[in-house]
């Protein structure tokens, strides 16, 4: 099962994907976790995108694809993987496209959670206060809610063409969210 949760920023994929991981023994995916983790560690990718990063900028296309397909090959067998934050762009949905089917596989399934402007807002601001993620900051995500719609939000119609995506109401509580997601992933399998 390759499953891409789609969403913008604080639309809680990364929860919703840590509950497929212990539940279903699928392996996560996040490029925004991978990245952070190279920043974290002082490696040189991490210092080429710390920048970007804090903009709420989109890191190239390139870095992402190769973190990506670096951990396909290492956690091949996997009896799933769930794509957080990724594809963000064209470039990116065709690059994964082309390293599933080198594998004999496809994009099987893509929930879009749905979530309005305000509320992602009120999250995220409740992030910031718990977490103090940087780039959570107000006038941050607002950059990063802009590149959502611009640069992300174009890969809804070509996955609804292709009859692969689904929408759930994100707005609900993690549990409800949660029973949505599972319909889903039921229904297409
Ligand atoms: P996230 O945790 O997914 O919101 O990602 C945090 C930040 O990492 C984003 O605002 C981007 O700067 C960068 N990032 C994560 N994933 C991608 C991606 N697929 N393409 C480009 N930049 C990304």
């Amino acid at each position: 099962m390759n499953l891409i949760l789609f969403g913008p920023p604080a639309a809680g994929k990364g929860t919703q994907a840590k509950r497929l991981v212990e539940l279903r023994g699928f392996v996560q995916l996040s490029t925004g976790d991978m990245l952070r983790a190279a920043r974290a560690s002082g490696s040189e990718l991490g210092q080429r995108v710390a920048r970007i990063m804090d903009e709420g900028g989109l890191v190239s296309d390139q870095i992402v694809i190769d973190l990506i397909n670096e951990q396909l090959t290492a956690r091949a067998g996997a009896p799933g993987f769930i794509f957080d934050g990724f594809p963000r762009t064209i470039g990116q949905a065709e690059a994964l496209d082309s390293l599933l089917q080198s594998r004999g596989e496809q994009v099987d399934l893509v929930i879009r959670m749905r979530v309005d402007d305000e509320r992602l807002l009120t999250r995220v601001t409740k992030r910031f206060e718990e977490q103090g993620r940087a780039d959570d900051n107000p006038a941050t995500f607002s950059r990063r809610l802009e590149r959502y719609y611009e640069d992300t939000a174009p890969l809804v119609p070509l996955y609804a063409e292709r009859g692969v995506l689904v929408e759930v109401d994100g707005m609900g509580t993690v549990d409800t969210v949660a029973a949505s997601i599972d319909a889903a992933l039921k229904q297409s399998a």
